[in-house]
């Protein structure tokens, strides 16, 4: 069954014939040939072909006898088969007619009734010809749109990879430090114009140098990720969690108050306390981390200030003995660091 129709349209059927002998000898079963005595016909006949799948390659116009004019055929049939190759007899239309089909439609060639005159093979195959091409055109497009849309899937793919690398550290497998402080930077901003609180948590293995000794540099890694596995555990969604070297953390809690932040950072020390790492010869390592705690003042200028003061208070934590939680001196009333456990 043929793919693609070649419509003919004349009202005279002795040229109807004709035409579709001649068509027929230059064609082989890939095409239909059609023939209809008037535009009305031929319009629901085309229509059909192209519901059933086929492409309207060719119309040949001639007299036709219908209420339809052969320029609304053409503009109509135009509608839901652009490529369609309209060869048209030179005595069916009036230069009105003709300006209206080339603004609406197209037409392909314009012959005369005569048409054993003109090589009216090479104009048919021509038109079959560049129907063709056209319609490679259009999958050559397809081919190279999906080639395009592959390749802009995968180019994204790897920049989210990129990113991910870029932005992620290597060993603990949590922020890096610049991926912190990039993502913390407008959440500083947003919670100072929303006049809403915020939390900074400093965090440090303790004695860690002390696993390096003791088990190897290694281990030491083991253990370091297992406590930012751990660590952000305890922790929500919305808080940023980063490594900012060694074996330091830091968290910035957005909407935790006083209380908030000291039971986040009492939870990270609980869970650190009660975890252990079971090396491959069956060795239990027990480690502690101590917390210092900072809130974000109004005046606060970035984060490196607010950082700063969690330090302190880490530092503070450290002297009072380490596996402690500390609020900043700047943010607590007493005369001393608010130490908890
Ligand atoms: P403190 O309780 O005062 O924090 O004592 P500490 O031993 O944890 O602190 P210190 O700063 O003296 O030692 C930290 C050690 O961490 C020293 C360094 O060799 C080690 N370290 C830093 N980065 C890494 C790392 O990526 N892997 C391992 N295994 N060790 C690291
Ligand atoms: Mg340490
Ligand atoms: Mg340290």
């Amino acid at each position: 069954m043929g793919k693609y129709v070649i419509a003919c349209i004349e009202s005279d059927v002795e040229i109807l014939d004709e035409l579709y002998n001649k068509i027929s000898r230059i064609v082989d079963s890939d095409y239909i040939i059609e023939s209809y005595v008037n535009a009305e016909q031929a319009l629901i006949g085309c229509y059909n072909y192209i519901i059933a799948g086929k492409e309207i390659l060719v119309t040949i116009i001639g007299n036709d006898t219908s209420s339809m004019k052969c320029e609304d055929f053409i503009i109509e049939l135009n509608k839901n088969s652009e490529n369609t190759k309209n060869i048209i007899f030179n005595d069916v239309v009036s230069v009105e007619s003709l300006q209206k089909m080339i603004n609406q439609a197209s037409i392909y060639q314009m012959i005369p009734r005569r048409f054993d005159r003109v090589d009216f093979e090479l104009i048919i195959l021509e038109a079959i010809k560049l129907n063709a091409l056209d319609r490679r055109l259009k999958d050559y497009q397809k081919v190279l749109e999906s080639a395009v849309e592959k390749r802009t899937k995968e180019l994204n793919e790897i920049n989210i990879k990129l990113e991910i690398l870029a932005t992620t550290d290597s060993l603990s497998g949590v922020r890096n430090r610049r991926s912190f402080y990039e993502s913390c930077a407008p959440m500083i901003t947003y919670t100072r114009r929303e006049n809403k609180k915020l939390a900074v948590l400093m965090i440090d293995i303790d004695k860690f140098k002390l696993i390096n000794d003791i088990y190897g540099h290694s281990i030491g890694d083991e253990v370091i990720r297992l406590m930012a596995k751990k660590t952000e555990g305890t922790l929500r969604k919305s808080d940023i969690f980063g490594r900012l070297g060694g074996e330091e953390f830091a968290a910035v809690l957005p909407n935790t108050s006083e209380r908030g932040a000291l039971k986040a950072a009492e939870n990270i020390r609980f869970e650190i306390e009660n975890t252990e790492y079971m090396t491959a010869k069956n060795e239990k390592i027990k480690f502690t981390v101590s917390v210092g705690v900072a809130l974000l003042h109004s005046d606060d200028p970035d984060l490196e200030t607010i950082l700063h003061r969690a330090d302190l208070a880490l530092y503070e934590a450290k002297r009072n003995g380490r596996n402690k939680v500390i609020l900043s001196k700047a943010d607590t009333n007493q005369e001393d660091n608010l130490i908890i456990q």
